[in-house]
């Protein structure tokens, strides 16, 4: 029997876990957000042995931490804004990210094509490109090459070639921010931290600078509907495009405050867009977009315009879509997208910094903290591949000002981050080939061995051996899958499961909409709904997948 080295992380048990932290006087921090920057907090911390306490309003990474281009990048545009600090930082980070969690963060070899009266020049952009490996310390096989236009042209037919006068070859990381987001939890967790999703913190009182006081937060437990308290010396809100609203709750927000700019992307086949490896491109407005192929689809994105609306209630809008097909229809040959082509999308916010002046484009991307008059740290901005650092930066912080105790400083830099993992990139393989092997003969293709694999790691072979292999092998295989989301991943709605574990109604839309009653029925199974409930999460699933699959 294979087991599993995860610890148990399920809803089914939640009233009795949240009653006895709540009675419990032994929390040090309390983080409120699960997206990445909370998560990588909550890891950082817990690992300097301060009991931590993360807090999430919907499932974790329901917020801007899946909705992003999904790259562990150092920013090249950010080079033209001269961000040198954020670029070098971001740069560095991305080998640190690629080692701590090889089989999440795979390297992507982009092309930038110079184009005519484009945004880079070839000169400008060889030197961008030049400058931003040796900010970020390129090893010398991912150096950047630049292209003739003859070599470019061969490496992507699909180029303008009239207007094309070369490109240059470069290196980043592609992940999936929703996946990384949840096994910096599971890690946190690993490591004595205590995290709920689905319970909102909606009102804040007592002092942290008050040693005998603390902080309360006052929070609604979104899925029984029971009130409930927790007390900490320290709190940080790293509630990203609502860190103003969390602000809100202690009075009106005075200094800084955010500026939320819109991002949204598309996904189509890869057959109607077939780009042979990403391509960030010059779009007609003089901004950059990404094309990103991913197994057998490709996303494109992304807008970035003013948002005043619900920060909750985010939609992909036919503008948006429109401006995304436009512009990659009137860049690559043969290309002739359509609406109906698009197979899925998702929107996301980005909680920048509001400076005078300045539009949606030329706000930076650094991260900025707030300390308010109760002692409440909150940190916003930055970039998911910036997770690390802002942590650091964050408890280093709450340390030297006396928030929390720990005798250690940040242990991040070389911490594995899965329960199971794989040393380097070169054991990520060997263990793809040897799983394919292995369960090959029991009539597994190869894409699903890779597809598991690239999102649980290890435990794809934990998912595999308790799969029954009597039944249809897709649908156990899939059965089996969630299930281990829900034992272990804290699954709760099926939209935790379909979205953010497994993205795969981004990527593999078709599959969710084929093997809808299985999804719906094994959790409706789990957690034992009445019918009533279960009709409720189907009306749930029917909305959110037509949501993602169509636009307003
Ligand atoms: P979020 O992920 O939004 O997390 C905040 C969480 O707080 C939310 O889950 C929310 O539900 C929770 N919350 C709010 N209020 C409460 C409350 N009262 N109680 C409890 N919980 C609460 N960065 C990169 O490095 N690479 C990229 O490729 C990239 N692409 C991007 C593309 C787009 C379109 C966008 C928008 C951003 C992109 N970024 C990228 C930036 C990156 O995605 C963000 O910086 C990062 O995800 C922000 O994470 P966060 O944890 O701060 O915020």
């Amino acid at each position: 029997m294979k087991s599993c080295n995860d610890i148990p992380f399920s809803n089914k048990d939640r009233a009795r876990q949240l009653n006895r932290i709540s009675a419990s006087s032994s929390i040090d921090l309390i983080v409120i957000g699960g997206g990445i920057t909370g998560a990588g907090i909550a890891l950082d911390s817990s690992l300097r042995g301060i009991r931590t306490l993360l807090i999430e309003k919907g499932d974790f990474a329901s917020g801007t931490s899946s909705k992003s281009t999904k790259l562990i990048h150092g920013g090249l545009r950010y080079l033209k804004q001269f961000e040198i600090g954020l670029v070098r930082e971001s740069g560095l980070e991305r080998a640190v990210v690629h080692q701590n969690i090889p089989h999440l963060v795979h390297p992507e070899r982009m092309l930038l094509p110079i184009v005519r009266d484009g945004g880079f020049g070839k000169l400008t952009a060889s030197m961008a490109v030049g400058v931003y490996d040796f900010l970020a310390n390129v090893n010398k096989s991912d150096k950047k090459k630049v292209l003739k236009k003859s070599e470019a042209l061969a490496a992507e037919p699909l180029l303008p070639a009239s207007r094309l006068e070369g490109a240059v070859a470069y290196s980043e990381y592609r992940t999936d921010d929703a996946r990384l987001t949840i096994e910096l939890i599971k890690a946190a967790r690993r490591n004595g931290a205590e995290a709920f999703n689905y319970l909102e913190v909606t009102g804040i009182s007592g002092n942290g600078n008050d040693r005998n006081e603390g902080i309360s937060l006052h929070c609604k437990d979104k899925l029984g509907g029971m009130e409930i308290s927790f007390n900490a010396r320290a709190v940080v809100s790293a509630a990203g495009p609502w860190v103003d609203e969390v602000r809100s709750l202690l009075g009106p927000v005075l200094g800084k405050r955010l500026y939320l700019t819109k991002g949204v992307h598309i996904v189509v086949a890869h057959k109607d867009l077939p780009v042979k490896s990403a391509i960030y491109f010059d779009a007609l407005d003089g901004r950059m977009i990404f094309v990103i192929p991913r197994t057998k689809v490709c996303y494109i994105g992304t807008t970035d315009t003013e948002y005043k609306g619900d920060p909750d209630n985010v939609k992909c809008s036919l503008d948006d879509v429109q401006y995304l097909l436009k512009n990659v229809n009137q860049y690559f040959i043969n290309i002739n997208l359509e609406l109906s082509d698009i197979l899925s999308s998702w929107a996301g916010l980005r909680p920048l910094i509001h400076e005078e002046g300045k539009g949606a484009s030329e706000l930076s991307r650094k991260d900025e903290i707030f300390i308010s008059s109760n002692g409440m740290v909150s940190i916003a901005g930055g970039k998911l591949t910036g997770y690390r650092k802002m942590a650091e930066r964050v408890v280093d912080l709450l340390q030297e000002k006396g928030m929390v105790s720990s005798a250690s400083k940040g242990e991040t830099k070389d911490y594995s981050i899965h329960a199971s993992p794989f040393r380097n990139y070169e054991e990520y393989n060997s263990f793809k080939d040897k799983l394919f092997l292995e369960y090959n003969k029991k009539g597994v293709d190869k894409d699903v061995v890779t597809y598991l694999l690239d999102n649980y790691g290890k435990h794809a072979e934990y998912i595999l051996f308790h799969t029954n292999y009597n039944d249809d092998i897709n649908r156990s295989i899939l059965r089996t899958e969630i299930i281990f989301t829900l034992d272990f991943e804290s699954a709760t709605r099926t939209d935790d499961f379909f979205s953010r574990r497994s993205g795969l109604l981004y990527f593999n839309p078709d599959r969710v909409k084929r093997n809808f009653d299985l999804i719906l029925d094994t959790f409706a199974e789990y957690f034992n709904l009445t019918p009533v409930e279960k009709d409720q999460e189907k009306e749930r699933m029917i909305r959110i997948i037509s949501e993602t699959t169509g636009f307003e």
